[in-house]
């Protein structure tokens, strides 16, 4: 098996509704996406997946949330990590042919990160 990352990162604003805590005031995120694939076979050339095509599927579901306000996007739900590594999996399904999404992997701090896969 071959798996394959690509990353993105965009800045975003958000507040966690009900939560009891300082996470529940406005505040903001450099989040750092990862999307991992699986593919079993490369084609004549030694490619698995087409990391180009990844990083566009990847690019056009995150640039909305760029610079915004993430509670804005009422399909994401509550901005949580969880949330947003759930609708970028969710979102990210249709690849090329030959490629399986293993997982998203979203960081919203340099310490702490969510992972969403289906098992
Ligand atoms: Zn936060």
């Amino acid at each position: 098996m071959y798996r394959l990352r690509i990353e993105a990162k965009f800045d975003a604003a958000h507040k966690m509704e009900g939560y009891q805590g300082k996470c529940s005031n406005l505040h903001g995120h450099t989040y750092k996406i990862e999307v991992f694939a699986l593919a079993k076979n490369v084609d004549s050339i030694g490619i698995s997946v087409d990391k180009k095509v990844l990083k566009e599927t990847l690019q056009e579901i995150t640039e909305k949330f760029d610079h915004s306000f993430l509670n804005d996007f009422k399909e994401v739900g509550n901005p949580s990590m969880e949330n947003l590594a759930r609708y970028i999996f969710e979102n990210m399904k249709a690849l090329p042919s030959g490629a399986t999404l293993e997982k998203v992997r979203i960081w919203e701090t340099p310490t702490s990160w969510c992972e969403y896969f289906e098992s």
